[in-house]
């Protein structure tokens, strides 16, 4: 593999199911590294600060920036921000972990900007009308609003040439499977 295999970031448009794929990857690959972002989103139920994010205020936030903390950040769905933690992602490069950030387009741009022989894997849909049931399936937008949203998939779609590597998550196991394999460590679905 001509690529770091060290540093993996994962991304691709909204709704592909990204979070899906990392979240398989944390509960059945321990020997991956998943970054732990800081974002001044709130918690959902269920998720805990130092395991699912680093949930700051809009302050805190704005401090780490000013510090030079993030290796990348953004805006993201047009209200909050996210961003990837330089230090502890460098400390675990550096221990020879097998580093995955799970970010969205914007960050993934940035990190090739800093990092450029990381390993850039996109994840697709299976095809464009899974993709649209997915975005519109819910029935809960308006027709406006599912127009916006298939215009933003089209513009996320087209940055695939960008990346190293493809994923079609056509199934969650099977396209973890094949993202940690691309990662140079052994697949071993359950
Ligand atoms: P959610 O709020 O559903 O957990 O995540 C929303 C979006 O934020 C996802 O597309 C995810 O990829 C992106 N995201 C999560 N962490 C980061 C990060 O550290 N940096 C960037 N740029 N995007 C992130």
């Amino acid at each position: 593999m001509s690529k770091n295999p060290g540093l993996t970031v994962l991304a691709g448009p909204t709704a592909v199911g990204k979070g899906t794929v990392s979240t398989y990857i944390r509960d059945n690959y321990p020997e991956v590294w998943l970054s732990v972002s800081a974002t001044t989103r709130a918690a959902r139920p269920g998720e805990q600060d130092g395991v699912h994010y680093f949930f700051k205020t809009a302050e805190e936030f704005d401090d780490l920036v000013a510090a030079g903390e993030l290796l990348e950040w953004a805006v993201v769905h047009g209200c909050n921000r996210y961003g990837t933690l330089r230090s502890t992602v460098n400390a675990a490069i550096a221990e020879g972990k097998s580093v995955l950030l799970e970010i969205d387009l914007q960050g993934a741009r940035q990190v090739k900007e800093a990092v450029p022989d990381a390993n850039f894997v996109f994840l697709a849909p299976p095809s464009w009308d899974e993709m649209v049931r997915r975005l519109v399936g819910r029935g809960t937008e308006t027709p406006e609003e599912q127009q916006r949203r298939l215009e933003t998939a089209k513009l996320e779609l087209a940055a695939e040439p960008e990346f190293d590597h493809t994923v079609i998550n056509d199934d969650v196991r099977r396209a973890a499977d094949e993202l940690v394999s691309l990662m140079g460590l052994t697949p071993h679905g359950r």
